[in-house]
């Protein structure tokens, strides 16, 4: 028998949870999909769980858009739900005269996209602030900050089950089709299910892709392509050296080998950068060597033997290793580009779609009409 519902959202991730949250709130009814057996199990806990400031990204694009708007919304609702996070502040550094003049693009595209707060801070300055850092000059994000991932899912949970809305955990959706003005959705699992929905919501991280290419309907031309950026973290044994998030001058495809802390003040080194060609989440040890490299660039004190294997993210980009097509932009696809009332597809939502999920919803919303 066909279910009907309103509101589907695929994917119980940071995203598809602030987006079935959005909608809940709004009067809607929702029921998200997810395959696993819990929230958030994947991009959304394999990640940095820093709440960025809206530096790097092209202007007017929706990275920085939705970055922006996201970074402040997210800080208010940190503070109203009792989500932990730390406003620790980040330092972009130069560890060479060269990379001076790439500190200075970046505080321009920050300016541009609105981020006026960065200031300069030089060697004597840094002598107090980090002791432990070597560089010659850095800027300073005073609007960066950590957060608790999984502790603002269960709050996004929390308010969307509040407004009536429901997750069906291991309910993956195998395939569908666009018929009578919505879209079918068949799910697998040992509770198979068929429903029939008017809004359909495509947030499934990593399967978005694979999904949209099992709804027939979807035309095919309008489906991205998929490349997969690994990328490995290493923790540190001990105490940080630091008390700011430290980044390099980015590196293309990534913000280069940076040093963040969790808010259990442990400190993290990663991610770098590796192409995949399946979502793989194994640690190549060996990688630890350029990880040594990398950060004794600004950190002289790492020891040998400090760094332990960590964990690994893949990032679902739109574009592969060729230069032109690292920085595209997230996809927040609507009728508009394939003709299906009712269906938003979000594509290649890699970094920061953390810090702008809340700014995501609100683009999704008013795609889907919801006010
Ligand atoms: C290495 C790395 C570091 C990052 N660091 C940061 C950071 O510091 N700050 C920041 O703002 N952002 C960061 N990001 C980006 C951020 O983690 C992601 O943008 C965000 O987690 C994406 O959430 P999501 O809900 O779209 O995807 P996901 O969390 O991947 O959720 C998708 C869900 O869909 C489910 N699913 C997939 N297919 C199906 C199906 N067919 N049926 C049912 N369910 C399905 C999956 O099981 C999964 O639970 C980072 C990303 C990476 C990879």
């Amino acid at each position: 028998m066909t279910e009907t519902v309103d509101c589907i959202v695929v994917g119980a991730g940071v995203v598809g949870l602030a987006i079935a949250r959005r909608l809940a709130i709004a009067g809607r009814e929702v029921i998200v999909l997810e395959a696993a057996n819990d929230i958030g199990t994947g991009t959304s806990s394999r990640n940095s769980e820093v709440i960025h400031a809206g530096i790097y990204y092209a202007k007017g694009s929706l990275k920085a858009t939705c970055c922006v708007a996201g970074k402040t919304n997210l800080y208010k609702y940190c503070e109203s739900h009792g989500v932990a996070h730390k406003r620790l502040g980040k330092l972009v550094v130069a560890t060479t005269e060269q990379e001076i003049s790439a500190l200075e693009a970046t505080k321009q595209k920050a300016a541009a996209n609105g981020v006026t707060d960065l200031t300069w801070v030089d060697t004597d300055e840094l002598q107090d602030l980090e002791p432990n850092l070597h560089a010659v000059r850095a800027l300073l994000s005073p609007s960066t900050g950590i957060i608790d991932s999984h502790g603002l899912m269960l709050a996004f949970q929390g308010d969307m089950e509040a407004h009536g809305g429901m997750i069906a955990f291991m309910s993956p959706v195998v395939g569908g089709r666009v018929e009578n003005g919505g879209i079918t959705i068949e799910t697998g699992g040992t509770n198979a299910m068929t429903l029939h929905c008017r809004t359909m919501i495509n947030s499934a991280g990593l399967g978005a892709q694979p999904l949209a290419h099992t709804i027939s309907g979807i035309p095919k031309n309008t489906i991205p392509p998929l490349f997969y950026a690994k990328g490995t973290y290493f923790t540190l044994t001990g105490k940080s050296p630091f008390n700011h998030l430290i980044y390099p001058v980015p590196v293309p495809g990534g913000l280069g080998t940076h040093s963040t802390l969790d808010l259990g003040g442990q400190t993290k080194f990663g991610p770098d950068v590796s192409w995949v060609d399946e979502p793989d989440y194994e640690i190549d040890t060996a990688r630890a060597d350029s990880f040594y490299d990398a950060i004794r660039r600004y950190w002289r004190g790492l020891s040998d033997g400090a760094l332990q294997p960590g964990y690994v993210g893949i990032r679902p980009k739109l574009g592969g290793p060729d230069q032109a097509k690292y920085a595209a932009d997230f996809m927040i696809q609507g009728p508009t580009k394939h003709g299906i009332a009712g269906l938003i597809n979000l594509y290649g939502i890699e970094s920061p779609g953390l810090t702008s999920s809340l700014a995501i919803a609100d683009k999704v919303a008013e795609q889907v009409g919801v006010v």
